[in-house]
């Protein structure tokens, strides 16, 4: 059988894949392939349905670097995109604007969030309010007694990733100009007219350009084309529950705490859904790559929780969901060509902060298949993302 032609081929259908077909959908006339092992799956393993769905810009120390103004850049071109994809799909995708408490138990976090986070913020002109204890609590009431008191980030927002990623592979599937594989991708190789992407089934696609967007799997599929340093990638698993208000209760605002113990130190995050759901997580397990979801972790989940936030830590658990996040060794995205001839381009290495990314990955991903004029705001973001600062010296 002959190859079938595409102008893109974009591999992976998380948040990152799928939200870049979904921009070169609206903004061009490119034949569009997206190819996902996934597609249609019951049980699904990518980051993005695992996720909690809070758009932090500025939660993570990465972010109080270079990073941060692109995360703000993704966070405003949030409302835009949920409402286009909405609209496509047909149904409501809720974007709340739940703000974050960031909040502290022990003096030393505390110190950490009101002398050295908020002075940056500021800096940069992010609204940011330090809250006393009882401050933190007329927010968000059912923190309880332990909490010292925090950081108010009114600007930050929330979505449900899993309706977000229904939305999107339902757009993509039912758009006449995008194809959906499902499959995987096993080889990608460059010649002179373009790239073979050959998958498992033994199908072979070409295309122009082609994204890999495989999450924690996209170094893999590059590494013909780009030498990376042994560290520069680790998958990183995560686990997180879904819990349910009981009638008439509610999380008000997304909360999140850094409880920092001896041996390591656990996030506590909860993120408000509709219908009185919340999102409750969340582990970090750096070089886990393993699928699935463990007692252990639930248990680690509901035990950290109770610190923070101890009525909710009794509300019904009713779901549990694991994902691998893409991690770099320095935390930052990955976005650029890999290859000579730019017909290979990653996005990938988005670690904690994927769904915040997403929208501006995506709009800078197209600008640069759709070759596209840059701004300067197009390029800082891309100098972030750069993939040859994690090639060995030798490919560099
Ligand atoms: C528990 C948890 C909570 C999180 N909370 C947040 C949050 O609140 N806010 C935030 O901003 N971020 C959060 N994140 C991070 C975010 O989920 C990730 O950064 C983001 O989802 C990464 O998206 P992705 O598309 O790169 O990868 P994925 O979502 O993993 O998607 C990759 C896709 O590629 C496919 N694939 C892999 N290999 C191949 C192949 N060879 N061929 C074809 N397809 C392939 C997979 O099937 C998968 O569908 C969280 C992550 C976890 C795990």
């Amino acid at each position: 059988m002959a190859p079938t032609h595409h102008d893109v081929i974009i591999v992976g259908g998380g948040i990152i894949g799928g939200g870049i077909a979904e921009h070169l959908r609206c903004g061009s006339r490119l034949r569009v392939s997206v190819v996902d092992g996934e597609f249609g799956a019951c049980v699904k393993t990518s980051a993005s349905q695992a996720a909690a769905g809070g758009i932090n810009p500025h939660l993570y120390d990465e972010a109080h670097g270079a990073l941060g103004p692109m995360a703000q850049r993704s966070r405003d071109l949030y409302p835009g995109w949920i409402e286009r994809l909405s609209a496509a799909w047909g149904r409501p995708i809720e974007l709340r604007p739940s703000g974050l408490l960031c909040v502290a138990l022990e003096e030393k976090e505390h110190g950490r969030l009101v002398d050295d986070v908020l002075p940056l913020l500021r800096e940069r002109g992010v609204a940011a309010e330090e809250l006393g204890a009882d401050e933190v609590r007329r927010h968000e009431p059912l923190l309880g007694p332990a909490v010292r008191g925090g950081l108010w980030l009114p600007d930050d927002l929330a979505v449900e990733p899993v309706r977000v990623m229904a939305a999107l592979e339902a757009v993509l599937k039912a758009d006449d100009g995008i194809t959906c594989v499902q499959d995987s991708a096993e080889s990608i190789r460059v010649d002179g007219d373009g790239v073979r992407v050959t998958l498992r089934s033994g199908r072979v696609l070409r295309s122009d350009r082609v994204v890999v967007a495989a999450g924690h799997l996209s170094h893999e599929l590059v590494k013909d084309f780009i030498d990376w340093r042994d560290d520069s990638f680790s998958p990183i698993k995560g686990q997180i529950l879904e819990v349910a208000a009981p009638p008439g209760g509610g999380l008000r605002t997304q909360c999140d705490a850094l409880l920092p113990d001896d041996e390591e130190t656990h996030i506590v995050r909860a993120s408000p859904y509709a219908e009185g759901r919340v999102a409750v997580g969340v582990t970090h397990d750096r070089g886990d790559a393993t699928p699935g979801t463990s007692s252990r972790a639930t248990e680690d989940i509901l035990r950290n929780l109770r610190r923070i936030l101890p009525a909710v830590a009794d509300w019904e658990v009713i779901g549990a969901r694991a994902g691998i996040r893409p991690g770099t060794s320095d935390g930052l995205p990955v976005l650029g060509y890999v290859d000579p001839s730019h017909r290979v381009l990653a996005a990938t290495g988005h670690n904690g902060l994927g769904i915040t990314l997403a929208p501006r990955t995506a709009q800078l991903a197209a600008k640069l298949l759709l070759d596209m004029p840059l701004t300067e705001e197009d390029r800082a973001d891309l100098h972030v993302g750069r993939p040859e600062r994690l090639a060995s010296s030798r490919s560099r």
